[in-house]
């Protein structure tokens, strides 16, 4: 088969392609009770189920123990051909402030070339990127050239491990596996394809200060009486140094980033960056972002503005997030930032501080599935050079296939690029992107077969 009719094949999918992606975008499948009716999920599943189904392929639903629905749909190998598992998931994050859409969140809608809505890119625009691939290449090829493997999770955006857990139980039904396909990440930018080799692991760190039996006139105390709230300033400030470096007592940051840069200029623009600022740290932005660890500050308590009172705070805490480069526990950087935080305590003040989940990260292995991808990625998008980047989010589950299955070359793309706005208001994707990326993966399972 000729790599233009696939490419033809894929452009006529791309409506019906479409076409799915307005219907399960329509649906809000948040996979938390508390903000929407699992039945929204239930109906997303079942919708997928069905569209792979269609195409052939022996179709199920599998309750996870968290009661989300994960869709596993294979077909067998044919004899000699390896076999690809492909991945997407079917819930979204919340729409958040629904103020704060230009348009219903719930409404794939067309603006400037783009598809906006929740999920249109994460991780619904994944899902329709594989039924387009599938279909073009069924109708050019007649019949799938390898064994193929599709798993669409039910609760990746969730923190309950429905699909981890349930990966690591059954990992007998994913023996075989080759190489995973995870369509969850994205490009360098629209139409600058690149593979994502690297994920920062990630750890969650609870701080508390306790300075004073309770709250005291400033007036008559202050200045001498234990501050919980300055306390907690003065550890949190101890995090950094003046050029913006994450400084956790022992643990390493002065990774260096050996992939794609990530240009300074449009990395301001992607973080929407104030005239006049430059990003922080002493190294490239792509080394900050993905080869060193960093340590955000994701909750304070503390009195608001309005109706504060003028008193000394007896007690102060604070929600921390770290991610640290592939290669690095969270767990033992997490113990590190534990130990760090603690060791920083006045006399008579208590700190107390523990690590609360996390995640591992994930460094890519070369290897012939993924040379094979990225010559793939070149010829849909007619470019010479794929390059490699590190990817913002941590996905666990890169991990667990790892673990799970023995030898697989996981490959992460995706049409998740910078300018989706992904897990914000105005999330977006540029069909362009699941064109490309579908004529890519179905280009990938073609010469697989052809070896
Ligand atoms: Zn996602």
């Amino acid at each position: 088969m000729s790599p233009s009719s696939l490419r033809t094949a894929v452009r006529d999918r791309m409506a019906e392609g479409l076409d799915d992606l307005a219907a399960l975008v329509a649906i809000p499948s948040v996979h938390d009770p508390a903000v929407q009716s699992l039945d929204d999920c239930h109906e997303v599943a079942s919708a997928v189920r069905g569209a792979f189904a269609d195409l052939g392929l022996e179709a199920r639903l599998a309750t996870t123990a968290d009661g989300s629905q994960a869709v596993i749909a294979s077909t067998p190998a044919p004899a000699g051909a390896p076999t690809v598992l492909l991945y997407a998931h079917h819930d979204v994050q919340p729409a958040g402030d629904v103020e704060a859409w230009t348009s219903d969140p719930w409404t794939l809608t067309p603006r400037d070339g783009r598809l906006y809505g929740r999920g249109a890119a994460d991780c619904k625009g994944g899902i329709v990127t594989h039924l387009v691939a599938l279909r073009a290449l069924r109708d050019v090829h007649g019949s799938f050239p390898v064994g193929l493997v599709v798993v669409v999770e039910g609760s990746e955006e969730q923190p309950t491990d429905g699909l981890e857990d349930y990966v690591a139980a059954h990992a007998d039904s994913f023996a075989g596996v080759d190489a995973a396909v995870v369509m969850d990440a994205g490009n360098a930018a629209a139409g600058v394809p690149a593979l994502v080799t690297s994920l920062r692991g990630t750890a969650g760190v609870e701080l508390r200060v306790r300075a004073l039996r309770g709250n005291v006139h400033s007036g008559m105390f202050g200045g001498a009486a234990p501050d919980a709230l300055a306390t907690l300033v003065s550890l949190l400030a101890s995090l950094r140094n003046d050029a913006g470096d994450t400084t956790i007592d022992g643990l390493d940051a002065s990774g260096t980033w050996d992939g794609l840069p990530y240009d300074a200029g449009r990395f301001a623009s992607d973080v929407g960056m104030l005239d006049g600022a430059v990003p922080i740290g002493s190294g490239d932005p792509a080394s900050q972002v993905w080869a060193r660890p960093a340590v955000t500050i994701v909750g304070i308590d503390a009195p608001a503005v309005a109706g504060s009172s003028p008193s000394v705070q007896a007690t102060a805490g604070a929600a921390l997030n770290l991610r640290v480069p592939p290669g690095v526990d969270p767990v033992a950087a997490g113990a590190l930032l534990v130990a760090h935080l603690e060791r920083r305590a006045p006399a008579g003040v208590e700190v107390t501080a523990r690590v609360v989940g996390g995640g591992p990260g994930f460094s890519a292995t070369a290897g012939p599935y993924s040379d094979a991808f990225r010559a793939a990625l070149a010829s849909s998008y007619e470019v010479s050079s794929v390059g490699s980047l590190g990817g913002g989010g941590s996905i666990p589950l890169c991990a667990t296939f790892e673990r799970a299955i023995p030898g697989v070359e996981v490959i992460l793309a995706g049409v998740s690029e910078p300018a989706a706005n992904v897990h914000a208001p105005d999330e977006s994707v540029d069909p362009s992107e699941i064109e490309h990326m579908a004529l890519a993966e179905a280009t990938f399972l073609a010469a697989l077969a052809a070896r």
